[in-house]
């Protein structure tokens, strides 16, 4: 059985990426991306997403995972430099009954909050000038 996908007339990611809707790029290349969240869920909250429409990981390409990888690692030690938090969240969420919200698939990595653990549930969005700091803040440390 397929696993049920959020529904969407556009895909934001792709969007973004094509420059139709303003966000923040930390880092674009040929097949992966770093995109600064506007729904800070932790210290230097960001998305690495493969550039071409994946929907889940599981469409990745493989000749994709080696760059996937590698941008999940650098974010992370970008976080942990700039913000030097206790710890470092990854996760992947795959089809509604994942909490997927956009059906491209994105990898979350965020410093963990000062308490500890990242917020989950709603969360406020941040503008695009808070975005803008966050990279600036983590760009240095890629
Ligand atoms: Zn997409």
């Amino acid at each position: 059985m397929p696993i049920s996908m959020p529904s969407m007339d556009r895909c934001p990611f792709c969007d973004y990426l094509a420059g139709l809707h303003p966000v923040t790029i930390l880092e674009r290349g040929e097949q992966v991306a770093i995109l600064v969240t506007r729904w800070q869920r932790g210290q230097g909250h960001v998305l690495v997403i493969p550039v071409a429409h994946r929907p889940t990981v599981m469409d990745v390409a493989p000749a994709e995972e080696r760059q996937l990888m590698s941008a999940v690692r650098r974010a992370a030690q970008a976080i942990m430099a700039a913000y030097d938090p206790g710890g470092i969240a990854v996760w992947q969420n795959n089809g509604v009954a994942a909490h997927q919200n956009v059906p491209h698939a994105h990898f979350h990595v965020a410093g963990t909050l000062p308490g500890g653990g990242t917020r989950s549930g709603e969360v406020p969005s941040v503008g695009l000038d808070e975005t803008d700091a966050i990279a600036e803040r983590l760009s240095p440390h890629l």
